[in-house]
């Protein structure tokens, strides 16, 4: 019995250790995004000075990152620098309009656009 509990109490660390690590590469991911984009909102131009007013935005969401394609999550060819109008905001968002700025981002972006088709298509889903 004791044992057992020392086996899931060794998961539940490793799991903790695992969360940890991603938020952190995330994190990483960020500021790094942040610098390659030069503070500078890719979609409208608009220059960032803080970096509340970042928006670093997953290509491929966080989500399904985290699910089934691990190593995009701190890839940088998933990465785009918004500012929050451009990120949440407006109806042609990354987040509201999400088929708009798949439009814009094969046009503007096409070198990133075309490495996560590539990505996708090489992954057996
Ligand atoms: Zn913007």
């Amino acid at each position: 019995m004791k044992k057992k509990n020392t086996k899931k109490e060794i998961e539940r660390k490793e799991r903790k250790r695992k969360r940890i690590q991603v938020k952190k590469a995330i994190e990483e991911w960020k500021i790094a995004i942040i610098e390659r984009d030069n503070w500078t909102c890719q979609m409208c131009g608009k220059k960032l000075e803080r970096r509340k007013q970042c928006h670093p935005h997953h290509i491929i969401s966080e989500l399904r990152v985290k699910r089934n394609f691990k190593d995009l999550i701190s890839d940088m060819n998933n990465g785009i620098l918004l500012c929050y109008y451009c990120h949440k905001a407006s109806p042609g968002s990354a987040h509201q309009g999400p088929l708009e700025f798949f439009i814009w981002f094969k046009k503007n972006k096409k070198r990133q656009y075309d490495y996560l088709v590539n990505y996708l298509n090489n992954q057996k889903i």
